[in-house]
């Protein structure tokens, strides 16, 4: 069994505690102080809490393999990865960051 920990992101690289998700419609309230009507459309909106208790929006969620990581040496690949999945030196820390 791959045993994974996640880790969520900002966009400046802080790790955030899990906070919740909000729906489109939402997002779409609280961003624009408007009322969402019954067809808004959207991608939602992951958000957590930095250390000091700040709410921010989540901008990676990289999931990195504990169980034998290869922890091959960081470069292009991971910064441009796409997917959440990391097992490399960095640990997650630059996964996906160019992407
Ligand atoms: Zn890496």
């Amino acid at each position: 069994m791959a045993a994974r920990t996640t880790t969520l992101y900002d966009t400046d690289n802080n790790v955030l505690n899990y906070g919740g998700c909000m729906s489109p419609a939402s997002y779409f309230e609280t961003s624009t102080g408007l009322t969402a009507g019954p067809f808004i459309k959207g991608s939602g909106y992951m958000y957590g809490f930095r250390p000091d208790g700040t709410q921010a929006a989540v901008h990676r969620v990289v999931a990195f393999q504990n169980h034998n990581p290869s922890l091959h040496k960081c470069g292009a690949r991971c910064r441009n990865a796409k997917g959440p999945n990391c097992e490399c030196s960095c640990r997650g820390e630059f996964h996906g960051i160019d992407g």
